[in-house]
Formats: structure tokens, C-alpha cells, sequence
């Protein structure tokens, strides 16, 4: 076989050798001068080379690295043509490179190549034209670059997985200097800052420390612990976004040093305003409960002793003749025990200890009702405005009680605007979802009815913001306020089943929204029921039953200086005694609900059995005793509140002994 090949055209040129593709030009020139030598050049060179026919395509000669890479051996290269070895696609693109080599260009590039065994590889080319054996051909020399592509590729992948990482993470990314600029952020940490891109945030933002931080000196804390630490996780502080408005963030980075120097901070940011929100919201209503809590034991034991007080100031007005100038000191006393009375009723609403009698209420037309009242008591200098939704659902709610909760906003109202303003009340419906009850602790998702009332004022800042509801927090001078409004409010709007909130900023006056969920049913009216001038009196036998003696002997005293005949029991064992051993007829039971030993509830079950026309009306200060022992209260059950009033008493064990006396007093007033 004869290897000729003559150049066609150029100057010789030196020969390249090692690894890189031979210069097809330099084997050329060696080969016209020492034949045996360039054959060995070319058949030996460590390179899968080749010759082909320009015209024909057909492969003229390979060398052993050419078969041993791909695998045919040369007498099936040699009946093959050169397209046999690259993909279909490749065919049009290959013909086209040949055609131009005819013409005396130089092909080069990278290919794919088929092995004899099917795979395919990565091969970069270097061609030239040169006359082999007197025929137009091409020498092609191919360098297999397959593993080389292939860990380009896998680089590639990595730097893409890597980039997707940050760019599509869910948490903020950044790098920033310790002077305080942002060298990089991710989407996530644009968008956490309210910016529109990562390029906005670097853009706007120059000084992290005066425009991001809220506090300031937080970020110099956090720039100290990163260089004595070198770490620090979860720091826990406030940062302004564009728009101003602020957010919690916890940032968990890392110094990165350089020569011993810290270049740069990288870290990740995570927004936790929600959480922080939630556990604000969970330490105020923790407060709330070790508060309400304390109140309303106070306010369960000083009842007992101020039912003494009234009853016996009552009992001297009732013994003491007219024209006696003691029955003025009585009077006195009843009066302070009234006013003191009072508070430990506001006390027994904070911590929902109060006994209710909810009905299904129309909160429009007790808003209409009191209008003229709240007018009188908040002064001509403030205007009301009120806007009803007409369509406002029902709630179930105790009618005084949502009474109470419009006097004491009025009064606060009142109390905020001393030059004047204007307050609105608004009520309407809301349905809140699962997305609203995610924001707010406790909150249940559901229909609502909302009262909201708000004020010109002078608002308050955070700090007040955040103890109002506490029980004797107030900011009045001393005898102005006594901190029990807002603390009564929210008892009452818990006890229903309820919740608010109140918005409020310095100067900016403030808005109480209260929250009662709807009920269903048809507005009962709640008729009052009028006072007789004239004590009640009877003859009919009761038997009492309280475990506290002074209170015992305080409504026996009142009952029997009305007529009555009354036997006495401290506990529910003796009271059974009493009535298998009493002869006579026994008309009523007047119970107290809480008693060592039978509790009334169950007094009551047992003397119904032993005399089934007996009465029973029960005396309690706290809802929740009766509320445990019959689930709702029932408004069937006969209930006198302590403290009472001995003509509180009087009336109702009238009503209880005859119940058409209250049907006759309800339907005349
Ligand atoms: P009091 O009115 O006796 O001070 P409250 O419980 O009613 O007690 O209110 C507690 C505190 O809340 C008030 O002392 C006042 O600082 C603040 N406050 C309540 N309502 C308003 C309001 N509408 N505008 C401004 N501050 C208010
Ligand atoms: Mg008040």
C-alpha cells in the first residue's frame, strides 16, 4: 500500500507533537520525505486518525488507535464510508463540512461518533485536504472528548443545583460585608424585604444597619458575635421592608475569613412575624388567666361578706322605725356596700365568673335603645355616628352584659376626647376563615358578628396598648379610673363566647373590635321585671340551706321578719334530716349551690323525692357552679346572684313560690 500525500497548498510547518491533535500539514511534509517513517507516524500515533475519499466518503485508511477505540477493525473501516459512523442527524451537517472540504476548507469542530458497539462518543475533529494514493482526500484526526464533556456537563448540573438551591430556596440567602452592604440575596430575601428583585434590594439598600434594622445596635451586636463567634444562630430582631412596615426575622450566619479577616457574613434570614405575633398573643392571654384567676377568688370570698353587709344594713332599715336618724347611717352602709358590690361584680366578669342568662339578641336595637343613654353619658362635645348593617345576624349574649360592655367604651371614649371628637359604632357580619384563625391565637374559624367602636382620642402608644385589658391598669389619675373597664369588657366578651381586639396609635385615636359569634333563633325580649314598692310577704315554711353561718342567719332574720317560717341546715345531710323529721308542709328550698359535702344540685334531687311539690330556688355568686352541674344555664332554674340585696331575696323567693306573680309583674310593665 502506498501512503502518498502531497500538500496542496501553504508553507510547511514545524511538526506539533504530544497529545495535541497532529498538524495535519506537518504529517504531510514528513511524509513526502520519509515515507516508511510518517506511515509509522500515522499508524501508531496515539490518536484514532483517518483518511477518506473527498468525493466517495469512503474511509482509504485508519490507524491502530482508530480501531482500537472504535472498535472495527480496518478491514471494516475500509468498507465503510465515513457517515457510517456518525448519527442519522449528523448525515445532512456532515455532508455539507465534506463538500466544503472539496472546496479547500478546513473541517473542525466536535462530533458525535457511533463505536462499533452502538455507544456514541465525543470526538473533536481536526481535518485537511491532501491527495492520497492520487485522490482527492481528508485527513481527519479525532480526539475522543467524552469524559472531558461529560464532566463539564456534571459541573454544569452541580453549578445549576447549587444555583436553584439559593435562588429557588424558601428562606432568605444572603452574603453582606461587615460594613454593611448586601453582595448578594436571593428572591426570597428580596421579596421578605418587600423589594421587587434581588437587584432592587442591592440597588436600594446601602447601609443594613440604618435601613434595615429597626434597632440599630442590634446589628452591631450581631456583627460582634460574628467576629468573636464566627456564628451565630437564630438572632431574633426587627427589620424595616420598603414599604416601611416592619418584620420580626431570625438570622442563623457565619464570618468568612480571609488572611485571618472577616470579608464577608453568610447566613439565611427567615421571616417569623407570625410566630412572634402568636406568642405575644399566648403570654397576654396566659396574664389574662393568672389574673382572672386571682380576681375572681378574691372577688367569690368578698361577696360572701358584703351579702353579710348589705343584709344587715337592710334588716336595721327594715326594723328601725322611719323617723329614726340611725336608718340614715344604715342607709350609708348599704350604699358602700353597693359601690363595693360592684366592683367585685366587674371582677367576676374579667374572669368570667359571672352568672349569665344569655339570649338570642338583635345587637342593633340595643345599640338603638342605648343610643340616647351613651349620647348623655359621653357629653355634647362628642358626636356619635352610628352605622348599622342591616342584615346583621343574631347573637347569644347576655342583653345587660353587652349593655356594659357599650357604657364602658363610651366612658373611655369619653375620657380620650376631653376637647371633643367623634365616635362611630358600625356593626356588621364577617365570615372568617381558617387563614384569619391562623393569625390569631385561639381563634376559631366561623361567622361573626362584629361590633366595632372607635374614637378621635389620643390613642395610645404600644406599650398601653398591650395592658388594658388588664384588671386595674390604667394610666387615670387616681380616683379617675379604676382600671376594671376594659378588664370587665373582656371578661364579658370571653364569657360569650367572643373575642376583641383593639388598634390604636398616638394621636391617631382607637378602635375596639369585638368579635360574637352568630346564633340562629328569634329575639327573645327580655322584659323587666318590676320592684313592688311594698316587700313581699308570705307565710309559707322554707327551708334554708348555706353552709355560712352569717349569711344563714342574715336570710332567716329577713325571711321570718317577712312572715315566713324557716328551717335552718349548714349542710345537705342535715337539711334531708330536717325535712323527714318536719311534720308540716315545706314550700321552698333556698339552697346555696356549693356546699362541703351534697352540693345543692343534688339536695335538690333528693327532697323533690321525698316531697315532689317543693320549689327550689338556689343562691350563688359564680356562674360556673351551676354551669358545671347542668351544663348551660337553664333559664328555667331559679338563681338569686350573691351579693343580694334582702329585697332581691324577698322578690325572688316570691317568684319561686309563685311563678304567676312574675308572669302578672312581666306582662304589666
Ligand atoms: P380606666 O378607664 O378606669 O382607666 P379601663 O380598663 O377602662 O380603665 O382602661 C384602661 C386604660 O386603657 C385607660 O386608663 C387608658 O389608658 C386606656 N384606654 C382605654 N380606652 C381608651 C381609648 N378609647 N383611648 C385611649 N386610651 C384608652
Ligand atoms: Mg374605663
Amino acid at each position: 500500500m502506498q501512503l502518498l500525500m502531497a500538500r496542496k497548498n501553504g508553507p510547511p510547518k514545524p511538526p506539533i507533537l504530544a497529545r495535541e491533535p497532529p498538524n495535519a500539514h506537518a504529517v504531510e511534509e514528513r511524509l513526502a520525505q520519509n515515507e516508511d517513517g510518517f506511515r509509522l507516524l500515522f499508524m501508531n500515533n496515539p490518536q484514532p486518525m483517518w483518511v477518506f475519499d473527498a468525493e466517495s466518503t469512503r474511509f482509504l485508511e485508519v490507524n491502530s488507535a482508530a480501531v482500537e477505540h472504535y472498535g472495527y477493525s480496518r478491514q471494516e473501516f475500509l468498507t465503510m464510508r465515513i457517515t457510517e459512523i456518525r448519527p442519522q442527524e449528523d448525515v445532512p451537517r456532515l455532508l455539507e463540512d465534506a463538500a466544503k472540504a472539496r472546496s479547500g476548507l478546513r473541517d473542525a469542530g466536535t462530533w458525535k461518533h457511533r463505536l462499533k458497539d452502538g455507544r456514541f462518543i465525543d470526538v473533536e475533529i481536526a481535518s485537511d485536504r491532501l491527495t492520497f494514493a492520487g485522490q482527492n482526500a481528508v485527513l481527519v484526526v479525532a480526539r475522543d472528548i467524552t469524559e472531558q464533556k461529560q464532566a463539564e456537563k456534571a459541573l454544569q448540573e452541580t453549578e445549576r443545583k447549587y444555583r436553584s438551591m439559593v435562588e429557588d430556596a424558601v428562606i432568605g440567602i444572603f452574603q453582606s460585608t461587615p460594613q454593611g452592604r448586601f453582595l448578594t440575596v436571593n428572591p426570597t430575601m428580596a421579596t421578605m424585604l418587600g423589594y421587587e428583585s434581588p437587584q432592587d434590594l442591592l440597588a436600594c439598600v446601602n447601609d443594613i444597619r440604618g435601613q434595615v434594622y429597626v434597632d440599630p445596635k442590634r446589628r452591631e451586636e450581631f456583627s460582634r458575635a460574628l467576629e468573636q463567634q464566627g456564628i451565630v444562630r437564630n438572632f431574633e430582631c426587627q427589620v424595616y421592608r420598603k414599604d416601611g412596615r416592619k418584620i420580626w426575622i431570625s438570622a442563623s450566619a457565619r464570618s468568612v475569613f480571609e488572611d485571618g479577616a472577616v470579608v464577608r457574613y453568610e447566613g439565611m434570614n427567615e421571616d417569623i412575624t407570625q410566630r412572634k405575633l402568636l406568642e405575644e398573643q399566648l403570654t397576654q392571654s396566659q396574664k389574662m388567666e393568672a389574673v382572672g384567676l386571682l380576681a375572681g377568688g378574691v372577688a367569690h370570698d368578698f361577696n360572701n361578706a358584703l351579702s353579710v353587709i348589705t343584709g344587715y344594713s337592710g334588716l336595721l332599715q327594715m326594723r328601725l322605725p322611719a323617723d329614726d336618724p340611725l336608718v340614715r347611717y344604715a342607709e350609708e352602709i348599704a350604699k358602700a356596700a353597693y359601690r363595693a358590690a360592684g366592683l367585685t361584680r366587674q371582677l367576676l366578669a374579667f374572669s368570667r365568673k359571672q352568672v349569665i342568662q344569655p339570649v338570642i339578641l338583635d345587637l342593633n336595637s340595643l345599640i338603638v335603645e342605648m343610643e340616647k343613654m351613651l349620647r348623655r353619658l359621653i357629653g355634647e362635645n362628642i358626636e356619635i355616628f352610628i352605622t348599622r348593617d342591616v342584615g346583621l345576624a343574631r347573637v347569644k349574649a347576655d342583653a345587660s352584659q353587652m349593655e356594659q360592655i357599650l357604657m364602658n367604651l363610651a366612658v373611655n371614649a369619653r375620657d380620650a376626647m376631653l376637647q371633643g371628637g367623634k365616635v362611630t359604632i358600625r356593626t356588621e357580619n364577617a365570615d372568617l376563615d381558617e387563614t384569619y384563625s391562623l393569625q390569631h391565637l385561639h381563634f376559631k374559624p366561623g361567622r361573626y358578628v362584629i361590633l366595632s367602636f372607635s374614637d378621635t382620642g389620643c390613642g395610645m402608644d404600644k406599650e398601653t396598648l398591650a395592658r388594658i385589658f388588664e384588671p386595674f391598669f390604667t394610666t387615670k389619675e387616681p380616683g379617675k379610673g379604676t382600671g376594671l373597664g376594659l378588664s370587665t369588657v373582656y371578661g364579658i366578651v370571653k364569657q360569650n363566647g367572643g373575642y376583641i381586639s383593639a388598634y390604636s396609635e398616638p394621636g391617631q385615636g382607637t378602635t375596639f373590635k369585638i368579635y360574637l359569634p352568630q346564633a340562629e333563633g328569634t329575639v327573645q325580649s327580655t322584659p323587666a321585671v318590676r320592684t313592688a314598692e311594698i316587700l313581699p310577704r308570705g307565710s309559707e315554711t322554707i327551708l334554708l340551706v348555706e353552709d355560712e353561718e352569717a349569711l344563714r342567719t342574715l336570710a332567716r332574720n329577713c325571711l321570718e321578719n317577712q312572715g315566713y317560717c324557716v328551717l335552718e341546715a349548714a349542710d345537705g345531710n342535715a337539711a334531708i334530716a330536717t325535712a323527714e323529721k318536719h311534720s308540716g308542709p315545706i314550700q321552698l328550698l333556698l339552697t346555696d349551690v356549693i356546699m362541703p359535702g351534697m352540693n345543692g344540685r343534688d339536695l335538690a334531687d333528693r327532697l323533690t323525692e321525698l316531697r315532689p311539690t317543693i320549689k327550689v330556688l338556689y343562691l350563688s355568686g359564680y356562674a360556673s357552679d351551676l354551669i358545671a352541674q347542668y351544663g348551660v344555664l337553664d333559664p328555667q332554674i331559679l338563681l338569686l346572684e350573691k351579693p343580694f340585696t334582702l329585697r332581691a331575696l324577698l322578690i325572688k323567693v316570691q317568684e319561686a313560690l309563685r311563678p304567676s306573680a312574675k308572669a302578672k309583674a312581666a306582662g304589666a310593665s
